[in-house]
C-alpha cells in the first residue's frame, strides 16, 4: 500500500468534513505550555475551568507560575484533576523555561528539545510532542490513543503499536510539515470525538470505505 497517498486521502476526507481546527486553543505560547500539563489524563471542558482560574489569579504564565506558592495553584487547578501531581509539574516545567530562557530553548534543534523535555519528571512523549508541535511550531506529529484507535480500526497500525513507532510511520510517511502536523492531529481528535468513539458511529463516517473494523477485535484496545 501506498502509505503517503493513503494518509493524504484521510487527511484530505477529515478536512473536508470537518475543517480546520484551529488548534491549539491558547493564545500564548506560556498558556499552550500549562494547558499541554492539565490536560493530561482528562478532557478539554475541565482544562478550560483550570486555565480560567488560572486567568483569574493571572497565573497564566510561567513566570508567574514559578512565583506561587503550591496551593494557589493546586487550588485553581482542582477542575483539571490530578491536581497535585499537574502543580508540580508545572512549576517544574515553568522553572525549567525560566532556567534556559525560552528563546534559548527554540535555537535548539527539534531532537535535543525533546530530550529536555522528557528529561523533565511527568513529561511524556505525547505532551512533549504537544509542546515542541503547538507552542514552538516543530514538525513533530502527536500521537495519542485517539490516533492509535482509528488507525488500528482501519486495519493501518497492530492494536498494540508503540508511540514511537506510531509516531514514525506518520513522519515517514508525510512531508515534514508543522502546519500540516497540527491540522492532522487535531483532525484525528475531532474525529474520535465525534464518530469514532468507543462504540464508533461507522455508518456515518467519511473513513466508512477506507476501514477494516468489521474485521477488527474491540478487545485488542487497551
Ligand atoms: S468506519 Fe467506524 S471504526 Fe472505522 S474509522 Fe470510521 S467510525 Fe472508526
Amino acid at each position: 500500500m501506498n502509505y503517503t497517498q493513503e494518509l493524504v486521502e484521510i487527511y484530505d476526507l477529515l478536512f473536508d468534513r470537518y475543517g480546520p481546527q484551529h488548534w491549539w486553543p491558547g493564545e500564548t505560547r506560556d498558556e499552550i505550555i500549562i494547558g499541554a500539563i492539565l490536560t493530561q489524563n482528562t478532557n478539554w471542558k475541565n482544562v478550560e475551568k483550570a486555565i480560567e482560574n488560572l486567568k483569574i489569579k493571572n497565573l497564566l504564565t510561567l513566570v508567574n507560575i514559578t512565583k506561587t506558592d503550591m496551593p494557589e495553584i493546586t487550588q485553581c487547578i482542582r477542575p483539571s484533576g490530578y491536581y497535585n501531581q499537574k502543580a508540580l509539574r508545572l512549576q517544574e516545567i515553568a522553572q525549567y523555561f525560566m532556567g534556559s530562557d525560552v528563546q534559548s530553548f527554540s535555537t535548539r534543534t527539534t531532537a535535543e528539545m525533546r530530550t529536555e523535555l522528557l528529561a523533565l519528571k511527568g513529561i511524556g512523549p505525547e505532551t512533549a510532542d504537544s509542546i515542541l508541535l503547538y507552542a514552538f511550531e516543530k514538525p513533530v506529529f502527536v500521537i495519542d490513543t485517539y490516533t492509535k484507535r482509528i488507525f488500528a480500526r482501519s486495519g493501518i497500525f497492530p492494536g498494540n503499536i508503540s508511540y514511537d513507532e506510531a509516531q514514525n510511520f506518520f513522519m515517514q510517511n508525510l512531508q515534514e510539515n508543522a502546519e500540516l502536523f497540527n491540522e492532522f492531529h487535531a483532525l484525528l481528535v475531532r474525529h474520535a470525538k465525534e464518530c469514532c468513539q468507543k462504540n464508533p458511529h461507522c455508518i456515518k463516517c467519511v473513513l466508512l470505505k477506507k476501514c477494516k473494523f468489521n474485521n477488527y477485535d474491540l478487545n485488542q484496545e487497551q
